[in-house]
């Protein structure tokens, strides 16, 4: 924890609503002490009605940026003055800094997954993907994994009120990219099992395993072996049922906790112009959760 606020330490933070429960301020405040960067990170939880004013305080109070989660993602990426390509991509903010009295928004989610899963010496580049979930989270990753050349995309999405809607936007993604995404029903066992035997990656992006839950979030583990690399986004338990049940099949796995690391080391990076201590902030969090 700094010890030594002075007039010349900088601020930064997470807008959301509610946000008490973020690991960013956690993440953030023991990466300024190990790269001994003179700023602090709060969490601010603000009213909807308030949240434009806040962000223009990123530029009235020469901050150095600030982290965008639920439900201000899409009211950031509005208010922005400038948007990088991923986030053009995705829709959606969740990193915003200054840059010449501007603020400029990017999206660090879906390039969190990649670099989680290249520091495991996976590369997404040429891969066919299967992505459980159509969420927050798979849309970075799906229009990420489009951005770096992944071959192919199949999405695995409840048959329910939003599937049309999410079809829609996901095939928008891949005319913008010129990948080919298809967005198929979860419920559908067979090709879940078909798609299981061609895909390389597996992604994990429902909250399937969370907590106590012991389910998996494919239909059988059937087909799965050593040439499968899976993903858990979650990372709480580190190890769910899907990561336990892969490792016995000799496949690769990864969980969530790369994914929340890296994508706090990007927004670390552009705030600050630094590389995050990325090995000491794992350790930190793997000690807090022991
Ligand atoms: P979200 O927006 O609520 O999306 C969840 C998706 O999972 C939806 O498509 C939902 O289906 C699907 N789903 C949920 N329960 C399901 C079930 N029983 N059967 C089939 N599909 C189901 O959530 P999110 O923000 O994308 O987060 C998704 C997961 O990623 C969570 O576990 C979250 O903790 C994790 N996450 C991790 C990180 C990280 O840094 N590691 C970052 C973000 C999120 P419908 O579309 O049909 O509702």
């Amino acid at each position: 924890m700094k010890t030594s606020i002075s007039g010349y330490t900088k601020l930064a933070g997470v807008i959301a609503k509610p946000i008490k429960h973020s690991l960013s301020p956690i993440i953030h405040n023991k990466a300024y002490e190990v790269a001994n960067i003179d700023a602090v990170y709060l969490a601010f939880d603000v009213e909807e009605r308030a949240f434009n004013n806040v962000l223009q305080s990123v530029l009235n109070m020469d901050m150095l940026g600030v982290n965008i989660s639920m439900p201000y993602k899409r009211l950031a990426y509005e208010a922005c003055d400038e948007i990088s390509s991923e986030a053009q991509l995705i829709g959606v903010v969740n990193t915003v800094v200054p840059k010449n009295g501007s603020l400029v928004g990017f999206n660090t989610d879906g390039i969190g997954f990649v670099d989680s899963l290249s520091s495991q010496a996976v590369d997404v580049k040429g891969k066919r993907i299967m992505v459980l979930g159509a969420g927050g989270a798979a849309k970075a990753i799906i229009c990420q994994c489009a951005l770096e050349q992944a071959s192919e995309i199949v999405v695995f999405k409840r048959n329910n009120s939003s599937f049309e809607s999410i079809s829609k936007e996901l095939e928008e993604i891949s005319k913008k990219t010129n990948l080919s995404i298809k967005v198929v029903d979860y419920a559908n066992q067979k090709l879940m099992a078909k798609e299981i035997k061609k895909s390389q990656i597996i992604v994990n992006a429902t909250q399937i395993g969370m907590g106590e839950d012991t389910q998996i979030p494919v239909h059988s583990m059937e087909g799965i072996n050593q040439n499968h690399v899976l993903v858990d986004l979650i990372y709480h338990p580190l190890e769910t049922e899907f990561l336990k049940q892969g490792k016995e099949k000799q496949a690769t796995v990864i969980n969530g906790l790369g994914m929340l690391v890296y994508q706090a080391a990007y927004a670390f990076k552009l705030m600050t112009g630094k590389e995050m201590p990325v090995k000491q902030i794992e350790e930190m969090l793997l000690d807090k959760w022991r």
